[in-house]
C-alpha cells in the first residue's frame, strides 16, 4: 500500500530523501490542467513540508506541436538518467498523467525506480515499487491517465474483443493504414489505406513474392526515406510487417485470426499466402550460384604464403584435396578439411553466433527490451490475476472492460519488445539457422552454394603445411579458424548479395 508523506520518516528513519522534481505540461485542450510552474511549486512546497532537499528538478514543455522537432531527448529521459545514477530517493510529481504519457512511460520509470530502490510519489501519496501492491496500484492510475490522454470516453469504450469480433480497428494503428475521425464526437469512422505508406508496404509483399530478400528491401526502403518521421526503417520492420495478416484485412487479437476485418486490404489473400511460405521457410537463402561444388575452394586459404591464396581442389591419388592454388605449400583431403570446418561452425552457430552479430548497440537496445518485456508482461499477468480475482460483492478487482484495453495496448507492446529483443542484423544467409537446435538437420538441407555463403559470413579458413611429408591426420594448429568478432577475422567479399532482385 502506499503510503502518506508524512508517515515516510518514520517508515525509514535515517533517510534523507534527496527529491528528483518532475513537472509535464499536458496536451489539454480545455487547460483544466495546471501549468508546469504551477506543479513544480506544488511540489516544492511538499519537499519543503517533509524536509525532502530537492536534487533536481525536470521540467517537460508541451512537445505535442513539436513532436517532430530535433530534439532527440526530453527531461523524462533526464529524469530517467537521473533515477538509474542514483541522483535522487524520491520523484515527485503532481498527479499520476504528469509521468505517464502512456504505459511504456510508466513501466520505464517504474523499473528505472526499482532497480535504483527509488521512490514515486504523487496525488499526495507516496509509493514503494519494489511492492506488488504499489506496483499494482501505480499501473492502474498509468492505465487511467494513458485514457485520459488518449481522450477515450465511456460512451465510445467498448471492450477490445468485442470489436475486435467485429472487425473494427482498435489499439495501435497498422503501418500503411491511417483513421479518420469524426471531429465533433471523435468517434472512429474508418481506417483507410495510407496514400504513400500503403503503397510500399505493397511493395514489400510484391518484391519478396518476386523472390527479393528483406534486405535488399531493406536497404532500398532506408535510401528511399524514413518509415514514419524521425523513425528510421530498422531490421525487425520488415519481418513483422510480412507476417502480419492484417495487412490481408484479418483482424488478429492474441495472435489469433478472428475474421475479417473492416478495413480494407492492403495485399490481396493470395499474395499474402505466398509471401507466408517465402517467409516461412528457414532455408531461404540469398545467393545462387551453381559452378562450385565444394564447400571450401576459393574461400579457405593456404596458412603458409604471406598474401593467404586461396584454396583450390585437385585431384590425387584417387581421392580429393584442398591444395594452395599458388602451389604445393598446403594440402588436406577434402573430406577432412569440410569435415573440421563444418563441426566447429555448426557448434559456433548454436552458442556464439548470435552474440558475435550483435553490435554494441544492439546488445544494448536488445537487453533494454528484454527488461522492457518482462515488465510489460509482469503487468499484463497482474491485471489478468487481477481480474480472476473477485471481491466481497463478487465483483472482479479489475473490469473485464479494462482488462481488455489493457490487453489490447500491452500485447502489440509485447510482441514490439519481443522484436526488438531479438534484433540482430545477421546477414540473410544466417536467418533461421543461427541458434537453430535442429543445427545439424538445417545444415545438410543447404546446398553447397548455400552453405558456402554461410562460412564465407561466419569464418576465415586457413591451412598450415603438415610437420612432416606424408602426414594425413589433423595436428593442432594444422587448420586455424577465426570465426567473426574474434581477433584476426576479416570479412570476405560477398557474391550476389546486392544482386538478389532476380
Ligand atoms: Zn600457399
Amino acid at each position: 500500500m502506499p503510503i502518506a508523506p508524512e508517515y515516510l520518516h518514520l517508515v525509514h528513519p535515517d533517510t534523507v530523501f534527496h527529491a528528483l522534481l518532475y513537472g509535464r505540461a499536458s496536451r489539454d485542450p480545455k487547460k483544466r490542467g495546471r501549468s508546469v510552474e504551477d506543479q513544480l511549486d506544488t511540489g516544492t512546497e511538499m519537499c519543503d513540508t517533509y524536509n525532502w532537499p530537492v536534487a533536481e528538478v525536470f521540467k517537460d514543455i508541451d512537445r505535442s506541436a513539436s513532436r517532430h522537432a530535433r530534439r532527440a531527448r526530453d527531461d523524462f529521459e533526464a529524469l530517467i538518467d537521473a533515477i538509474e545514477a542514483g541522483r535522487g530517493r524520491i520523484v515527485v510529481a503532481f498527479e499520476a498523467s504528469r509521468y505517464y504519457r502512456d504505459i511504456e512511460a510508466y513501466i520505464r520509470l517504474r523499473n528505472a525506480c526499482m532497480a535504483a530502490n527509488v521512490l514515486l510519489c504523487y496525488n499526495g501519496q507516496v509509493y514503494d515499487l519494489s511492492k506488488r501492491e504499489d506496483r499494482k496500484a501505480t499501473a492502474q492510475d498509468a492505465i487511467a491517465a494513458e485514457d485520459e490522454a488518449d481522450g477515450i470516453r465511456d460512451r465510445n469504450l467498448r471492450t477490445a474483443r468485442s470489436t475486435a469480433k467485429k472487425g473494427t480497428p482498435h489499439g495501435r494503428i497498422l503501418y500503411g493504414y491511417a483513421r479518420r475521425y469524426d471531429p465533433d464526437t471523435g468517434d472512429l469512422i474508418e481506417q483507410y489505406k495510407h496514400p504513400t505508406r500503403g503503397p510500399l508496404v505493397r511493395e514489400a509483399f510484391e518484391r519478396v513474392a518476386a523472390g527479393e530478400t528483406e534486405y535488399s528491401i531493406l536497404q532500398d526502403f532506408r535510401s528511399r526515406g524514413e518509415r514514419l518521421p524521425g523513425i528510421e526503417w530498422q531490421y525487425y520492420h520488415l519481418p513483422t510487417m510480412l507476417r502480419n495478416p492484417g495487412y490481408a484485412g484479418q483482424r488478429v487479437f492474441q495472435g489469433k485470426v478472428l475474421g475479417e476485418a473492416k478495413w480494407p486490404p492492403i495485399v490481396p489473400r493470395d499474395l499474402f499466402d505466398q509471401v507466408q511460405q517465402i517467409v516461412r521457410d528457414p532455408a531461404r537463402l540469398t545467393t545462387k550460384d551453381w559452378s562450385v561444388r565444394y564447400l571450401l575452394s576459393g574461400i579457405a586459404r593456404c596458412g603458409e604464403c604471406e598474401h593467404a591464396p586461396h584454396l583450390r581442389v585437385v585431384k590425387t591419388r584417387g581421392h580429393r584435396a584442398y591444395q594452395c592454388s599458388e602451389g604445393y605449400h598446403t594440402m588436406m583431403r577434402t573430406k577432412m578439411l569440410e569435415g573440421y570446418v563444418e563441426q566447429a561452425l555448426l557448434k559456433w552457430l548454436e552458442l556464439r553466433a548470435t552474440d558475435a552479430f550483435r553490435t554494441d548497440d544492439q546488445q544494448v537496445k536488445a537487453a533494454k527490451a528484454r527488461t522492457r518485456l518482462a515488465g510489460l508482461k509482469q503487468q499484463l499477468a497482474d491485471a489478468q490475476e487481477k481480474a480472476a480475482t473477485f471481491d466481497d460483492g463478487g465483483r472482479p478487482l479489475l473490469s473485464v472492460d479494462s482488462l481488455t484495453t489493457l490487453e489490447a495496448r500491452l500485447v502489440p507492446m509485447i510482441e514490439a519488445a519481443e522484436a526488438e529483443s531479438r534484433v540482430v542484423q545477421v546477414p540473410p544467409v544466417l536467418v533461421g539457422l543461427i541458434g537453430a537446435s535442429d543445427m545439424e538437420k538445417r545444415w545438410k538441407d543447404l546446398t553447397t552454394e548455400q552453405q558456402r555463403a554461410v562460412v564465407r559470413q561466419c569464418v576465415n579458413v586457413r591451412l598450415h603445411r603438415a610437420r612432416a611429408r606424408g602426414i594425413r591426420t589433423i595436428e593442432p594448429g594444422r587448420i586455424v579458424l577465426a570465426f567473426v568478432g574474434e581477433e584476426g577475422f576479416r570479412a570476405q567479399p560477398r557474391h550476389a548479395r546486392g544482386a538478389a532482385r532476380e
